[in-house]
């Protein structure tokens, strides 16, 4: 605890340092009145990350206390503030009542906010899930479960070495990492917030055991967990994790899904950041592929959208059936149809989240209700369609007609934010309500009637109803009439000049009055509390609903893309090829000015690895890209961009492209070079796709050359994945005349008046010649430079063309046989062992080995 807290304190210091203890690792908002306070370190903290002045409050102990505090209205922007910053937050309320009670009213911290656990709607990102993920290792495999409870949505698989556990996390991207205090995790590219659990939350039992009375199943074969017991570790700490914070039931998280490996197209870290699936690295999320093809009318279509993108399924039925789907909504010119219904229903995963966790807001309830109200129709849509996957989605989407009605009854048309004042329910709903409302609203016309009677009832002319705070309501008659009052008035004050009566009719109106706006407030809260329990009960139905129209809402997202972007259906054939007419990249052809030039592709048994030249600028990173995109899109059950796709199972994508210090990890360019190009080396498959692209330009030119040819060599002859190996060494055309398998394209150029013209067409064999200088002149190099660049070029080449009569490199020297050391020395290079002294090393073997 803080050290300058003296052990004499306040009470009330007292109690705030009694919670405090209980959270030492986060802040503490402290409930004071209309503040939520901060004190010592913390104060110091919020005060800093949160802009807000720090302040000192009395004294406690001697010392004054600092202090900062935020108004509670405006919590919620503060929260979304520190939980951006990676802080967690424990708010502490008062539950006592302070007007009875002895010393600081009582105190309890009722929910905790932590980065990875937010549900708040204003705390949520719209587009992106909020997940927090656990790990835990025995030898050599790692379990990782996530969460996004925000989504429901409880996830756990199993990997193996440290490259796959960076990919997971690269494509979950958690807010927060939990792990075992006893296994430190390490650094990992991508930034995570880590949270240390002891690890008895770890314990395969316990944990089993706390997710079986979470599910509350006797076991969890159901959940087909049977074999991934670390997996089921991770998650049980992550379970008892998200118990420990939220302090509710979580009623949503009814099971967990294993995610095998097998079933995706699995892609590291680096590669998903290469292709800028999601994030590009110029930071403008529209140049993204999931910036390119969402166009999703619900947040949580976008957000599936993401989440196909990032694990491409490798089943092809399954993909199939989502193709056909999209050509029935195109044939029967659903598209608009379908996307104005599914427009306005909104987030209905969070909000079924947040009324599972009794958080539910009367806005929540309403756009429930809207959304609900829009089901007939896409029903009516559905229904007659010829299509397996959008019957099954009309059948798992519900018509949910009771809870319909149900909301429509009950909640007005435009909810206040909070149930808090009331006026959330509707008229009509609750007799009980009515009343009470009713009396309230209308006690005015109640008296002025009353008031007419009594007169009538007594013929006193100057009998009037009256009102004070301190006798309450009243019955005046001049004291010159007073005697003519009937004997039900009950008096109750004697003034001067009148008297004033009570009778039982008044009395019970009083207090019905008085009471009533109270009575209906809470009243209020009863039959909201009741709408979300009714709503509960139908939770898990519900859920199928809204996970029905998020893929409703991406299926038809991907017609419309297809019709807007010219996307065709690609075709899944069993035997090895990938072929592809016509292909264009997505983002660079929605950014450039001037028309795309389409290309062809073409990978089968014969032809496995491709060399591309070309001069820099011509293309051949956008051809190489386009080709994963491609790829991509087609295993996330969409369209893609080109005339025509025939493709055969891919297991893998690998990149290998740009050249960027990994300053966080320490390890330079070259080093982040050579361990993608080792990994690459030693998972690829012949069923990969592999992009490598101007691989050894972060060393000498001697050594990159060497490396990038015995790692072609090695793709081409070895490993047998469809390679793409865009290089500058012109050296590596001769690769060709070497491996059946491999052909040279590349990209074309021409000179026109002095100038170079980039074609972007890909054509066979290799490029002619280096249009190094003309790129240079275009970037605008003086031509002076330019020129003596070309003299110097030109002696260059006589000096080399003496050196070696063939005009190559002595490369071929290291023939089939000879050259098995080389490979060997590549084969031995283990990403996950390598230092940068190990690859220092290496590469001195290898140049021994080459001179
Ligand atoms: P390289 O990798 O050969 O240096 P890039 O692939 O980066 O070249 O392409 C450079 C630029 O050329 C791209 O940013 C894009 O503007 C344009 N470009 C590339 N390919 C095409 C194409 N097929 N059609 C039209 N423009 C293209």
């Amino acid at each position: 605890m803080n050290a300058e807290v003296s052990p004499v304190h306040t009470p009330m210091m007292q109690q705030y340092t009694r919670i405090k203890g209980d959270y030492p690792n986060m802040l503490v908002f402290y409930r004071m009145g209309d503040f939520y306070e901060l004190f010592y370190d913390d104060a110091r903290r919020a005060a800093s990350l949160l802009d807000i002045t720090l302040t000192a409050r009395g004294k406690s102990g001697g010392n004054a206390i600092p202090m900062a505090g935020v108004p509670y209205h405006a919590a919620e922007g503060y929260l979304a503030k520190l939980v951006q910053k990676g802080e967690s937050v424990a708010i502490c309320e008062q539950v006592g009542d302070p007007a009875t009670s002895k010393g600081p009213v009582e105190r309890k911290v009722m929910r905790v906010v932590t980065p990875g656990t937010l549900t708040d709607e204003a705390l949520l990102p719209r587009n992106r899930a909020v997940v927090v993920a656990s790990l835990y290792s025995t030898n050599a495999r790692t379990g990782i479960a996530w969460l996004d409870l925000a989504g429901g949505r409880f996830r756990l698989t199993e990997v193996d070495g440290r490259e796959a556990i960076a990919a997971e996390l690269e494509r979950l991207r958690p807010a927060e990492l939990i792990y075992n205090e006893e296994q430190p995790i390490g650094d990992f590219s991508i930034a995570v917030r880590p949270t240390a659990r002891p690890p008895w939350h770890f314990d395969l039992d316990s944990a089993t055991r706390l997710l079986c009375s979470q599910f509350q199943t006797k076991d969890l074969a159901g959940f087909g967990c049977d074999e991934f017991s670390t997996g089921v570790a991770a998650a049980g700490a992550l379970m008892q994790y998200v118990i420990d914070t939220q302090k509710t039931a979580l009623p949503h998280l009814t099971s967990i899904t294993v995610e095998r490996t097998d079933d995706a197209v699995i892609m590291d870290g680096p590669t998903r950041r290469n292709l800028e699936l999601e994030s590009s690295i110029s930071g403008r999320d529209e140049h993204t592929l999931a910036g390119v093809m969402d166009r999703c009318q619900s947040p949580m279509g976008g957000r599936l959208l993401r989440r196909w993108i990032q694990r491409p399924l490798r089943d092809a039925q399954l993909l199939r059936a989502r193709y056909q789907a999209i050509d029935t909504i195109i044939e029967r010119n659903l598209t608009d149809n379908l996307q104005q219904q599914i427009n306005g229903i909104g987030d209905v995963e969070r909000i079924l989240a947040r009324i599972a966790l009794k958080s539910a807001r009367p806005r929540d309830l309403r756009q429930l209700s809207e959304a609900l109200s829009r089901l007939p129709a896409i029903h009516e849509t559905l229904a007659p369609l010829d299509s397996p996957l959008l019957s099954s989605l009309s059948e798992n989407i519900h018509s949910h007609p009771k809870q319909r009605e149900l909301l429509q009854k009950s909640l007005v048309d435009n909810p206040p934010m909070l149930i808090r004042d009331g006026g959330v329910i509707a008229t009509g709903y609750d007799g009980e309500l009515d009343e009470l409302r009713g009396i309230a609203n209308n006690a005015d016309q109640f008296l002025l009637d009353l008031e007419t009677r009594e007169k009538e009832r007594t013929g006193i002319s100057t009998l009037k109803l009256g009102y004070n705070r301190v006798h309450g309501y009243y019955i005046e008659i001049s004291k010159g009439q007073a005697d003519k009052a009937p004997v039900d008035y009950i008096r109750r004050q004697t003034l001067k000049g009148a008297e004033r009566y009570i009778t039982p009719e008044l009395k019970s109106f009083e207090d019905k009055v008085l009471s009533a706006r109270e009575r209906a407030l809470s009243r209020e809260k009863f039959l909201y509390e009741q709408l979300l329990e009714i709503l509960l009960a139908e939770l898990a139905s519900l859920q199928q609903t809204a996970s029905g129209l998020a893929i409703l809402d991406v299926i038809t997202c991907f017609a419309e893309r297809a019709a807007i972007l010219n996307l065709v259906k690609p075709t899944l054939v069993r035997e090895p090829c990938f072929e592809i007419r016509a292909g264009r990249h997505l983002i660079v052809e929605q950014v450039i000015d001037t028309p795309f030039i389409a290309n062809d592709l073409d990978f089968n048994e014969k032809q496995r690895l491709l060399v591309i030249t070309g001069p820099n600028m011509g293309g051949k990173s956008t051809y190489m890209r386009q080709a994963a995109l491609i790829c991509i899109l087609a295993h996330v059950g969409s369209f893609v961009p080109a005339d025509s796709l025939r493709i055969g199972p891919i297991d893998r994508i690998f990149t290998r492209i740009g050249a960027s210090d990994d300053l966080a990890g320490g390890r330079s360019t070259f080093m982040v070079e050579m361990t993608e190009t080792a990994t690459i080396l030693n998972n690829a498959t012949a069923q990969s796709l592999v992009l490598m692209d101007e691989i050894g330009r972060g060393t000498s030119t001697f050594d990159g050359l060497s490396l990038a040819w015995a790692a072609a060599h090695f793709m081409g002859d070895r490993v047998r994945a469809f390679t793409l190996f865009a290089t500058h060494y012109f050296e590596l055309t001769a690769l060709a005349t070497e491996i059946s398998d491999c052909k040279n394209v590349h990209l074309d150029a021409t000179e026109h008046k002095g100038q170079l013209v980039f074609l972007h067409a890909v054509k066979p064999g290799p490029a002619n010649r280096s249009y190094g200088l003309q790129v240079a002149a275009l970037a605008g190099v003086p031509p002076k430079v330019i020129r003596r660049a070309k003299n110097y070029m030109a002696s260059l080449e006589a000096q080399q063309s003496a050196d070696h009569p063939q005009g190559q490199l002595e490369l071929n020297v290291v023939d089939e046989e000879a050259h098995n050391p080389l490979l060997d020395a590549l084969d031995a290079i283990d990403p996950d062992s390598l230092s940068p002294r190990d690859a220092l090393r290496k590469l001195y073997e290898l140049k021994k080995i080459i001179s």
